[in-house]
């Protein structure tokens, strides 16, 4: 080990990994600490990537050469695309990965492709002389020198496991909290949050009645997640999962334990994700539901653990068997480990910049959960984003934001930031005011549009040149079909008047892309990936048009100025966005909006009423 890098990284869960692997590209000496090499990539939770607004952040990481996407590929048992009826703004995939051959996935993508040097340990402390980073403490007392730290613990400082009336600090099942670090955070006068997170308990698929529950086959027609690992799995090898739902029975069984439940009996203080709520929370806050959704997800090829996705609890492990058995198909399962929850250490996410460093100190850099996140693919693009700033802060360049209509990691930095979190914080397809815009075919464009020639060809050289090669592809075949008319013989075949453009053609819903592409080679020519960007693009070219514009006016809006002591009663707020401003006090219409409860119609009534003011005196 030596006792010098230019980079160390903390932690080597998903953002992690993606830290140290982004930082190392730039050429400079990384080193990732991890509590164990073994548990690099590792899964906490359920064994999937994707789904609804994640998988858009999955691509992103792709573009830039990242690690997730890659493993997911690498371990995929299945896949399926989410709201596949739906339009392309919410339509996701979503892969069941084998847990396994996940992170030995990660540990080779590492492995082969870098020279990020592991190391094992726990970090205590962060080194601060004269309030600049210089290095970090291993538990045993070693000192790591360091020009720029990222950190990305997890949910490991103060981390504290609960199932029923049973507690001990733990950062996850079986592996130890870290307490050392979270004080030395706390030293630098940082504000800390409290969360919680949960996980369902686990169970033996031999034991599991299948002929009482329905399954859930894979599917054949989606995009794997990688562009590197554009291999596909045929359907009929995929692993299915199943799906059964909860009881009234398990209702009364969870209503009845209630109080020996962690969360209800009052031992833990940390919010929970509103999103992704444990089942004692389902019961409790919706009990007018008769049942529940729950999937069963196998947890690989090589192992019987299935993972009951949708009971995730805090129950003593009694009581959490007893309401297992009470679900269609599995009256006799056995469970192989009980549910829990896990409290930890969050540093309030309004303390960093956009770049991900922290406000008060240069070159300390956050991503993932502890920035109050939960979920692998918004782990990873956090750590994306922060081992590529941490190293070009080292290079002493400019570093990188990612603006929110092009990036949902973009959203995510955006919301953390500006609005802060008052619970873990997950991604939400309605969290984008520009849904159309960061749809998951063409994440590669978005990312060749906003992020700098000389960082983007650093990190992923070959998708540079290649999306390149596609974005002329596309623009190339636009200009072709904005200036052609259909023949008569071709507006006949495809049953509109002759004379017609096609691109007009194009824009319709009902327009034959089979028969169109049989007429021109011109577009038939596209390869995939294009293809299918030009298509979508194409068909809700009018809505796209509309959210690009939006974004543009935002973008103007952002810069304008309130006045001082602008007066915001009586231009028609409500009491609460009164209050909020006046307590705020923001400068423009960027920091208004940011605040916490603020709505796109009070911003919209602030900005009326500041250009009336202008217009008034001019
Ligand atoms: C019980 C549980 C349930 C969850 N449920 C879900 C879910 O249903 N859906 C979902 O999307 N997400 C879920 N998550 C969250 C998801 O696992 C995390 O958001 C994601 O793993 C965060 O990635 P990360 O890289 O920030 O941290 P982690 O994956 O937690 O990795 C942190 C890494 O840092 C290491 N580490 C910590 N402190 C130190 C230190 N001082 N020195 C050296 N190494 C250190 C740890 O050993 C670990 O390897 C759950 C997490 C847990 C624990």
């Amino acid at each position: 080990m030596r006792d010098f890098y230019d980079i160390v990284v903390v932690g080597g869960g998903h953002s992690g990994v993606e830290a140290a692997f982004s930082a190392h590209k730039f050429g400079l000496s990384v080193a990732l600490v991890s509590k164990s090499k073994k548990s690099l990539g590792r899964m906490s939770c359920n064994p999937s990537i994707g789904g609804l607004a994640k998988s858009r952040v999955v691509r992103e990481v792709d573009a830039l050469g990242g690690v997730l996407p890659r493993a997911a590929d690498m371990s995929a048992i299945q896949y399926r695309v989410l709201n596949r009826r739906k339009g392309p703004a919410v339509q996701s995939t979503r892969a069941q990965c084998d847990r396994k051959k996940y992170e030995l996935s990660v540990q080779k993508i590492l492995d082969e492709n870098s020279d990020v040097a592991i190391i094992e340990g726990s970090a205590s402390e962060l080194i601060i002389e004269d309030g600049k980073i210089v290095g970090v403490v291993l538990s045993g007392g070693e000192r790591i020198g360091a020009e720029a730290v990222v950190l990305a613990t997890g949910t490991f400082l103060g981390g504290k496991i609960f199932i029923g009336d049973v507690e001990y600090p733990g950062g996850r099942i079986d592996e130890n909290a870290e307490t050392g670090l979270s004080e030395s955070l706390k030293n630098m006068g940082l504000k800390i949050l409290r969360f919680k997170t949960g996980t369902p308990p686990r169970i033996d698929g031999r034991t599991i009645n299948y002929n009482n529950v329905r399954i859930q086959p894979g599917e054949e027609d989606y995009v794997p997640f990688s562009f590197d690992t554009m291999v596909k799995i045929p359907v009929d090898e995929q692993v299915p999962c199943y799906i059964t739902y909860t009881t009234e029975r398990t209702h009364r069984i969870i209503e009845k334990n209630l109080l020996k439940s962690a969360l209800y009996g009052g031992k833990i203080v940390g919010i929970g994700p509103r999103y992704c709520p444990s089942i004692e929370v389902k019961v409790e806050k919706f009990p007018h539901h008769p049942r529940h959704i729950v999937f069963l997800e196998p947890e690989g090829l090589d192992t019987d653990e299935f993972y009951p996705n949708g009971v995730s609890n805090s129950l003593p492990e009694e009581v959490q068997l007893e309401m297992l058995r009470s679900i269609p198909g599995l009256e006799d399962v056995e469970m192989t480990k009980p549910g829990y929850a896990v409290e930890y250490d969050v540093v309030d996410p309004t303390q960093v910049l956009p770049t991900l460093e922290l406000r008060d100190y240069r070159k300390i850099f956050l991503a993932g959960q502890i920035l109050g996140t939960s979920g692998y693919e918004e782990a990873a693009g956090l750590g994306l984003l922060a081992g590529t700033n941490a190293a070009l802060s080292v290079l002493g360049k400019d570093m990188i934001t990612l603006p929110r209509y092009a990036s949902y990691t973009g959203v995510m930095v955006d919301d953390l930031v500006f609005r802060g979190a008052d619970e873990p914080y997950r991604l939400l397809t309605g969290r984008s005011e520009f849904r159309l815009l960061l749809r998951e075919d063409n994440a590669w464009l978005s990312m060749l549009e906003v992020i700098p020639k000389s960082v983007f060809y650093v990190l992923a050289p070959e998708n540079y040149e290649r999306y390149e090669r596609w974005r002329k592809d596309i623009e190339r075949v636009k200009v072709f079909v904005g200036n052609t008319g259909l023949s008569s013989k071709q507006a006949e075949t495809l049953d509109v008047p002759g004379g017609t453009k096609l691109a007009d053609y194009l824009r319709r819903p009902d327009a034959d892309w089979k028969k169109v592409l049989d007429m021109f080679s011109e577009i038939s020519s596209l390869e995939e990936i294009p293809a299918r960007t030009f298509r979508i693009e194409m068909k809700y070219s009018g809505y796209i048009a509309r959210q690009l514009s939006d974004a543009r006016e935002l973008r103007k809006l952002e810069f304008l100025e309130i006045p001082e002591n602008f007066n915001f009663l009586k231009i028609g707020l409500r009491s609460e966005a009164v209050e909020k401003f006046f307590r705020k006090n923001p400068r423009n219409i960027r920091e208004a909006s940011r605040i916490p409860g603020i709505t796109p119609s009070d911003i919209a009534v602030l900005v009326g009423a500041i250009r009336k003011m202008f217009n008034d005196k001019q």
